[in-house]
């Protein structure tokens, strides 16, 4: 009996159950295809950092005496689509039983469960062993329920894992310390510098170039900075826990224009390729906190625990329980064309020039860039959500659909209706200048809405509001903020649209 199983680029797992013991029947096989590198306009970082880690495992795989077929972009023999390559191994080695992990993305589980019906050979999926909870089980969970909380599903997750509980109560005697998480950065305390790799990926660029393949966003060639292989993985880990827990929670809504990561693990790359578990850096985040719980806080790492047991796995559950029809949903009917800015950073807006400078230079953004800065941009200019789902996918290293368009077209653009989040994050400039220095030396004031220097977010906001009024002034959530709108003059607000739409209507000149 021959098996073939599958590994997909986002399925480096060394501790997965198939590779416990080497067994001369199985072959693995792992593709660097056209059909992954094209479906969207992918950051330079992203396609390297994915071919780096998969060249990477397939040696370790290799090394362990597992046999493994890899085509690289540039074989002859790489067809450059998942089922043709798959067909042709089959034949090739006369193939007796085709096994591949559960894809987490829609479209190529729908891909390969389509080939399954067709081939005539045997087929088994296997789970990935990789998160906490199976992709079914949120709808369970929620299963009747007209909404869908994260908070309750965290809690959750938290009793069923007896994770910072004491006698199934929260330690510390509260759930969530979001509110302590919001501390504006003054340089009062040192930031460490950023864990960077210095992989050599030369190679690899280099047959990107051959390959034709289109990329956005900007590389250094000798010193790739995320992890690609596991002890990497792990290393970041270490480097967090033992520098950046002590002060994540504090400054993880904080931004400021020297520094890229503050305190958060820039670990999304390493965890959502499966190098490493997010079991495993909740253990080694729990081990630290109960050996320095005189200096580390139980609100820095309860920040920390909530992003991963429970927004990461919300966010897939989420994202298995409403697909396909997830992924057209515009609740809001928003139709602006993204600006070119997106694309260069090239815009009088320092907050905006900053968030997007850190995706193009990095391939990474921290969330509160992504939710609060371009996101909140996005939606406040009313851009269609095809085209922001399309930039999130392809700019940050890792972005991978199942998490990032929850995150975006929910979260961020509230195109769901509030299936996600249960009122749109936006927000005018006082917020922005609240949590960061970007409007000290930005070319607008945050102060002034309808003025020739007045930030443009504020009458975004207020435009925003009005013309959304019919799908939102219902929302409980959105009241206080109608309230203030109402008591606003009609030559307020004529004033406000006015430069609303000047802006949405030129906003490359902003
Ligand atoms: P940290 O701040 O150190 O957080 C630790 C970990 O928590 C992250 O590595 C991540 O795995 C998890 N996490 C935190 N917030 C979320 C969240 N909202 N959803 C899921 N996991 C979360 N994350 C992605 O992994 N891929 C994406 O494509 C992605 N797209 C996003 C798009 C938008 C519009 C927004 C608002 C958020 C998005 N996020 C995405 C979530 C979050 O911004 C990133 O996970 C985080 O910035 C990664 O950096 P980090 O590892 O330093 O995170
Ligand atoms: Fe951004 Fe407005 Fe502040 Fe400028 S003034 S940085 S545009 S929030």
């Amino acid at each position: 009996m021959k098996i073939l199983r599958l590994l997909l680029g986002d399925q480096l797992n060394s501790n997965h159950s198939w590779f416990t013991k080497v067994d001369e029947n199985v072959m693995y096989c792992m593709f660097e295809m056209r059909q992954e590198t094209d479906y969207v306009t992918h950051h330079i970082q992203k396609v390297i950092g994915f071919f780096a880690a998969m060249r990477t495992f397939a040696k370790e795989l290799e090394k362990a005496n597992h046999k493994v077929i890899y085509l690289k972009i540039n074989d002859p023999k790489n067809s450059q689509h998942l089922t043709q390559n798959l067909q042709n191994i089959f034949d090739e080695f006369q193939i007796e039983n085709f096994e591949y992990q559960e894809p987490d993305e829609f479209r190529l589980d729908k891909q390969l469960s389509d080939f399954c019906k067709e081939i005539n050979i045997k087929s088994k999926v296997f789970s990935t062993e990789h998160f906490y909870t199976e992709k079914q089980d949120l709808a369970t969970f929620f299963s009747g329920k007209k909404q869908f909380l994260m908070e309750n599903f965290y809690r959750e997750m938290r009793k069923k894992h007896q994770i910072l509980m004491v006698n199934n109560q929260p330690e510390g005697g509260i759930w969530n310390y979001d509110k302590s998480n919001r501390k504006k950065w003054n340089q009062e305390v040192l930031i460490p510098p950023a864990k960077n790799f210095d992989n050599d990926v030369s190679t690899i660029v280099q047959e990107i170039k051959i390959a034709n393949i289109k990329t956005i966003g900007n590389i250094n060639e000798r010193y790739f900075e995320y992890p690609i292989n596991r002890s990497q993985s792990l290393e970041q880990l270490n480097y967090f826990c033992e520098h950046l827990l002590i002060h994540f929670g504090d400054y993880q809504d904080a931004m400021h224009t020297d520094t890229v990561f503050l305190f958060h693990s820039k670990l999304s790359f390493a965890m959502n390729t499966k190098m490493i578990s997010p079991k495993e850096i909740i253990e080694k985040v729990l081990q630290t906190y109960r050996e320095n719980s005189a200096e580390i806080d139980i609100s820095q790492v309860e920040g920390f625990i909530r992003q991963i047991i429970g927004w990461r796995e919300y966010m897939r559950g989420m994202y298995w329980m409403l697909m396909p029809s997830y992924k057209t949903e515009n609740f809001l009917d928003n139709k602006t064309k993204l600006p070119d800015f997106f694309w260069t950073g090239n815009t009088k807006m320092n907050c905006v020039k900053n968030a997007v400078k850190n995706s193009l230079e990095n391939g990474y953004a921290h969330h509160i860039q992504r939710l609060m800065i371009t996101g909140n941009f996005a939606l406040l200019t009313q851009i269609h959500p095809d085209e922001i789902d399309a930039w999130y996918l392809g700019i940050y290293v890792d972005a991978i659909e199942w998490v990032q368009l929850p995150n975006t077209r929910g979260m961020s653009q509230f195109a769901d209706g509030g299936k996600i989040a249960t009122k749109p994050y936006i927000s005018s400039g006082s917020y922005i200048q609240k949590m960061s220095n970007y409007c000290n030396s930005c070319s607008y004031n945050y102060k002034e809405k309808t003025t020739k220097n007045a930030c443009p977010f504020n009458s975004l906001y207020w435009n925003f509001l009005d013309e959304k009024k019919a799908q939102l002034s219902s929302n409980f959530r959105m009241k206080m903020m109608y309230s203030l709108l109402n008591k606003m003059t009609a030559s307020e607000i004529a004033a406000i649209q006015e430069k609303a739409h000047h802006i949405i209507n030129n906003l490359d000149e902003y």
